[in-house]
């Protein structure tokens, strides 16, 4: 039962301004840093490439350094890989890799699979020893890397593109040529909490922090878009030269194109030989790309999600922190959408709030991934959660939705998983979640929950105080669990210990109810129940028949501390703390009961309450 909408006093305060607080750093944390240089040459004509790549690696570990990896993505579109293996057993295979009982992977043949292996590795010039397990290349060093010290690796790679199965490769089912995503050999990350060579088998980000200065060249007739600033755009022309000027034509049949993106723990590129190239400068913000097909069917959308776009740059703006790259590209690519730095991969043959729904969800985790670099692998609910939540926000403001509640979706999709018996704690490893569905919901809904279900425990405007003091101390960071809880808490001065490990670390679930309301000679007696394991803050709504309005409002004991009144028009009463282990809650108003009407467990409704009939008692007519 979904409780009547005259009860939904829902009201979203987006709040600016905040103190400066200090950075919550663990002191034991430290993240590597890396300089790539890359140049590749790609066939167009059989999707092979070759590339150099020089890196400068900084071990700023407190540890000697004596093995490194890297991530060789291509691999996994082999027959027999992890990736397809995992994909024959699970069993709700992602249909855009399974296609009528079989995997896309298995049924690839030699010039279509995907491959990316080092030919030759140096160390500050001296050969070092590798071998390529799966995706994963194990990297033993001629000489330890000293906390603190710098080692150069040189690399010669080559590779071939896969036919695109999921989210990078070539010639997707829309016909753009390269989606170039996870196709370098990528350094793993050595950060606070150890080694990360995850194989790829579903997800993939984490990497290390780094500046990229990469130079692609292939058939001058392809148009490139993605990660980084482009270099030499008088030579290159294809909608990148300044405005009004002229671009000689290449003489030889390719061009090289040179792009630099600092500050990136990724690096992506599409190419298309058909692709239209708009660009929008935004007042105050990044210049936008947009790289299209060709097609009269896709130029309206794609024109009209250009405004769009802006918007949503602004909403983010303001809402979590300013974006600090000078561009974002929307690039017609991949499969469905897919974030990457400065950039997303999206297909384009879609509706137009589709389209503004996907581009939107996208460009969210250039601030929740790309900047809040989160191990996705590990936390993957602190990137598409979020990333889910403020773009649930922004889609509600930019397509003027005027949802009471816009993440009314998300409960119901958990309500659903945690009442299927299906449900692992989100603390699970991405990989490691028993079918693709239980990921999908945990990830995406229950991690948008967390952050709206924050706002009903400490208030609507500290949760927007937490988001923006979030991204202010964690940027260019790799944040954990543990750091937007201490946010939440500096900023709301409540403790939410309890909050963060039932909600992420179990699947106990939370359902409170009103078990009775008595009239006690010329006053009410309410009793309320807690009969899930999650405790919970209550706020309670009395309407009566007058049509007057009141609430009341019971922190928990290890909250230590309270809300705002999320309903300053309403007068609120403060209860006595709420002790957990309590299984009850009873207190007295000084009312007779036949001037009540209703009484409302949380009409937000925020609180993921699973069953929401026990949270209403109406006065029989
Ligand atoms: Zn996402």
């Amino acid at each position: 039962m979904v409780l009547k909408n005259k009860f939904l006093i829902f009201s979203f305060v987006l709040f600016a301004g905040l103190g400066s607080l200090q950075a919550q750093t663990n002191h034991s944390y430290w993240q590597q840093h890396a300089d790539y240089k890359m140049e590749v040459v790609m066939n167009v004509e059989n999707y092979q490439y070759t590339g150099t790549q020089t890196l400068v690696y900084t071990n700023n570990s407190p540890d000697d350094l004596n093995r490194v990896y890297f991530h060789m993505y291509f691999n996994a579109f082999q027959p027999g890989s992890e990736m397809d293996i995992r994909l024959q057993n699970i069993q709700d295979p992602d249909g855009r890799m399974f296609v009528e009982g079989q995997s896309r992977i298995a049924n690839l043949n030699p010039d279509e699979i995907g491959y990316l292996r080092a030919s030759s590795l140096t160390q500050d010039g001296e050969d070092v020893s590798f071998s390529l397990e799966g995706t994963v290349l194990e990297v033993q060093l001629v000489k330890p890397i000293p906390a603190g010290g710098k080692s150069t690796f040189d690399m010669k790679f080559e590779g071939q593109v896969p036919l695109q199965i999921r989210r990078s490769g070539r010639n997707n089912s829309e016909g753009v040529a390269l989606s170039m995503s996870q196709w370098y050999p990528k350094l793993a990350e050595y950060d606070f909490e150890g080694w990360h060579a995850d194989p790829y088998i579903s997800r993939e980000f984490h990497g290390v922090w780094a500046d990229f200065d990469v130079k692609l060249t292939l058939d001058k007739n392809y148009i490139v878009g993605g990660s980084g600033y482009l270099q030499n755009p008088q030579e290159i022309g294809h909608g990148y030269e300044a405005h009004g000027s002229k671009v000689k034509k290449p003489r030889g049949k390719t061009l090289t194109w040179h792009f630099k993106a600092p500050m990136v723990h990724d690096f992506m590129w599409a190419a298309d030989p058909e692709y239209i190239h708009d660009s929008l400068k935004m007042e105050n913000g990044p210049t936008l790309h947009f790289f299209y097909k060709n097609k009269p069917e896709l130029l309206e959308n794609w024109k009209n999600l250009q405004p769009k776009t802006a918007e949503a740059m602004n909403f983010f703006n303001e809402n979590i922190g300013k974006y600090p790259y000078d561009q974002y590209s929307v690039i017609q690519g991949g499969d469905g959408g897919m974030e990457y730095a400065m950039a997303t991969l999206i297909t384009g043959e879609r509706k137009f709030e589709s389209l503004v729904g996907v581009t939107i969800h996208e460009m969210a985790h250039s601030w929740f991934q790309h900047v809040l670099a989160t191990n996705e692998l590990k936390h993957e609910w602190m990137d598409e959660g979020f990333t889910q939540f403020i773009s649930s926000l922004c889609m509600n403001e930019v397509m003027k939705q005027e949802k009471d509640n816009p993440f009314e979706s998300a409960y119901n999709s958990y309500y659903s998983l945690a009442q299927s018996g299906k449900e692992q704690p989100q603390a699970t490893h991405a990989d490691r979640y028993k079918i693709n569905a239980a990921y999908g919901i945990s990830a995406y809904n229950k991690g948008s929950i967390f952050l709206s279900q924050l706002g009903y425990v400490i208030g609507q405007d500290k949760l927007m105080e937490t988001l923006r003091s979030y991204y202010d101390n964690y940027k260019f960071k790799h944040p954990i669990p543990n750091d937007v809880k201490r946010t939440a808490e500096k900023v709301s001065g409540i403790e939410l210990g309890w909050y963060l490990t039932d909600w992420t670390e179990t699947t106990n679930t939370i359902d409170y109810g009103i078990k009775e309301v008595q009239a006690e000679s010329n006053k009410t007696k309410i009793i309320l129940e807690r009969k899930g394991l999650m405790p919970m803050p209550i706020d309670l709504l009395l309407v009566y028949e007058d049509g007057t309005r009141e609430t009341f409002y019971t922190p928990l004991r290890i909250m230590r501390g309270q809300k705002d009144n999320p309903y300053p028009n309403i007068e609120r009463t403060i209860l006595p703390d709420w002790p957990w282990a309590y299984p009850t809650f009873e207190f007295v108003i000084d009312k007779p009961i036949n001037t009540i009407k209703a009484v409302v467990i949380d009409p937000s409704q925020l609180m993921a309450d699973i069953n929401l009939e026990n949270n209403i008692w109406q006065a029989s007519e």
